[in-house]
């Protein structure tokens, strides 16, 4: 068997196709304000590609620039700015910061209305609780892939290799939601025989950042495997999962890059659009 590939690049082009149209029904534009402090050239490239995102289907960029050693203070003073803006719809602080700086203290400080990454303990909360509330990027990205290629939730068992705020717990609580359904168990660094446990997943999705962690052995036969993580291996991008092995056993799968990916960033602008309609609505 060869594995379907469940592409992210053609599922982000239709997110961002809805989001051009949602943008052009505004009657002004959305803000997106980025904030990058530093300079990893990694963190550069990642707010390039977004703000590129954004200008691509509407959304208006408003890029801040801070220097490495920025006191806390002052960075959390932008945020208040930035939340008292009525120009600015959504506010993105590229992280990680650098290590004097308390990351947590600064996404809490964002208006969780204007939370786009989704990251605010309110929003997590929201999800949580089984409320509207802005999701985070990847998760968000992940489920849309499922539905967009028509992969049944509903009733299946998942897997979801991974337990951080970023990527896994959230996940696993749009899994289990009323009304998706699948019945969800998180592994992590301390499960015991994770092949085991992965081979009786109808979907396995691999959050670890481990390169290679899933091979052929991981996976039940016809499974749905997403592939989370992106990890550099010399000079590739490589995923958690043995993309070749793997594709011999699994039913369908994601690959790196063009998986993922792009489709966190695409939910990044769908974000977007909705914390702008929900301002503008009051
Ligand atoms: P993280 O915070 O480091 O969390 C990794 C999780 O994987 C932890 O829960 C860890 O367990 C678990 N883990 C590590 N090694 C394991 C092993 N050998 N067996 C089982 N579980 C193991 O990472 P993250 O931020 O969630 O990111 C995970 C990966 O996704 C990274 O490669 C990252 O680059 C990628 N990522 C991709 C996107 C995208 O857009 N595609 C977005 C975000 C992240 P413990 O909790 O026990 O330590």
């Amino acid at each position: 068997m060869t594995a379907q590939i469940l592409d992210g690049k053609v599922v982000a082009a239709a997110v961002k196709n809805e989001v051009a149209t949602a943008v052009a029904d505004l009657a002004v534009a959305p803000g997106l304000a980025t904030v990058l402090v530093g300079d990893d050239p990694a963190s550069h490239a990642y707010v390039r590609g977004k703000r590129r995102d954004a200008a691509e289907v509407g959304i208006h960029s408003i890029h801040h620039e801070l220097a490495g050693d920025i006191a806390q203070e002052e960075l959390l003073e932008l945020i208040d700015r930035l939340n008292a803006d009525e120009g600015v719809d959504g506010i993105l602080v590229q992280l990680p910061l650098p290590d004097h700086l308390d990351g947590e203290a600064t996404v809490e400080r964002i208006d969780p209305g204007k939370d786009v990454d989704g990251l605010h303990p309110f929003n997590l909360g929201q999800l949580v609780l089984d409320r509207p509330g802005l999701r985070s990027c990847t998760p968000s990205g992940v489920m849309r892939i499922l539905e967009h290629y028509g992969i049944e939730v509903a009733g299946r068992r998942a897997v979801i290799v991974g337990r951080s705020f970023l990527v896994g717990r959230p996940l696993a609580l749009m899994m289990s939601a009323r009304g998706i359904d699948a019945t969800v168990t998180i592994a992590h660094s301390r499960t015991p025989d994770l092949a085991r446990l992965t081979g009786s997943a109808d979907i396995l999705v691999a959050a670890a950042g481990v390169p290679g962690l899933i091979g052929a052995s991981h996976v039940g036969p016809g499974a749905t495997v997403v592939d989370v993580g992106i990890n550099r291996v010399g000079d590739r991008l490589v995923g958690d999962v043995d993309h070749r092995a793997v594709s011999e056993v699994a039913g369908a799968i994601t690959p790196v890059p063009g998986g993922v990916g792009p489709m966190t960033r695409a939910m990044l602008l769908a974000n977007t659009v909705t914390a702008a309609r929900r301002r503008r609505q009051g």
